[in-house]
């Protein structure tokens, strides 16, 4: 099948799943959600990504209707029963269904749960990127992966726009991160990295490009930087869900980095043997 998809216990095609009027989603926004990519039908990351999603769940007070590892089962079957190999992976869950008001007493009390599965890929590694920056005017709350995710769009369009992949953004002088990435700099062989508050997500893929750095004894620091920092860094790159390692060439139409290739590329290397692994210990 091309695609598949479950709403609170019904299974269908995406295109066929219908969601009832008064889903809290709609009107508010009122949900949480996590992402994934798969290579050869595993979705790389799986736990790490499910773990986050019952912990956002609980910073809105929503109980997640589903046990950890009865939707593991489901991600992971729904994965294996699509055609394509490469595909995206989502789970969201909503506080509910019920008549719009917005305390929780409205929500009729059993929370939602979606999940679906389609085709997608990875962004490849093989090219480099161009970026635009904007400012950060979002909330005080982006540690939460909420499903509110209008500035996204916004600044997603605005790159598209100027024929760029992704919003680089900024408070002031300090980067946060993208609109939908970690952006992360080297610079003299050290990996430079925005801290985990209030004001970026935690990326699972940054936490994990964190660790493998360590591991291969690349010394990685957790400071803000600013953007002059980062238009001087050796290297620019971002990382998610879809992009393992993915490096900048170009921001607001200027050249980037393109100083340290080798050190870039040991990272990407990484990355990729990484998710292969992570295949090979699902599939064998
Ligand atoms: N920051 C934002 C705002 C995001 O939306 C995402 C992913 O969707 C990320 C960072 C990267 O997080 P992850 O590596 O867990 O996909």
């Amino acid at each position: 099948m091309e695609n598949i998809a479950y709403y609170n216990g019904k299974v269908s095609s995406i295109e066929d799943m219908t969601i009832p009027m008064n889903e809290r989603s709609s009107y508010f926004g009122d949900g949480v959600y996590d992402a994934m990519f798969t290579v050869d039908h595993v979705p790389l990351q799986l736990d790490d990504h499910l773990r986050r999603f019952y912990r956002s769940a609980k910073r809105i007070d929503i109980d997640i209707p589903m046990p950890f590892e009865e939707l593991r089962a489901m991600v992971l079957d729904f994965c294996r029963r699509i055609d394509s190999p490469d595909a995206m992976a989502y789970v969201q869950t909503t506080r509910g269904v019920g008549m719009r008001g917005h305390a929780y007493r409205f929500a009729g009390g059993t929370p939602s749960l979606w999940v679906w599965v389609k085709p997608d890929m990875l962004d490849p590694m093989d090219r480099s990127y161009k970026c635009i920056t904007m400012e950060d005017t979002r909330y005080l709350h982006c540690d939460i992966k909420t499903i509110n995710l209008l500035p996204a769009v916004i600044y997603t369009q605005r790159a598209e726009e100027a024929g760029c992949d992704e919003t680089i953004l900024h408070r002031g002088e300090r980067v946060t991160e993208c609109a939908h990435s970690n952006v992360h700099i080297l610079k003299d062989g050290v990996f430079k990295t925005a801290p985990c508050d209030n004001l970026i997500l935690p990326g699972i893929t940054r936490a994990h490009r964190i660790a493998q750095c360590r591991e291969m004894g690349i010394p990685v620091v957790e400071e803000p930087f600013t953007l002059e920092e980062m238009m001087n860094a050796d290297e620019v790159f971002f990382t998610s869900a879809s992009a393992l390692c993915c490096r900048i060439e170009e921001i607001d139409g200027k050249k980037v980095g393109g100083r340290d290739a080798e050190l870039i590329a040991r990272i990407q290397k990484a990355a990729w043997d990484e998710a292969l692994a992570e295949v090979k210990a699902i599939n064998g």
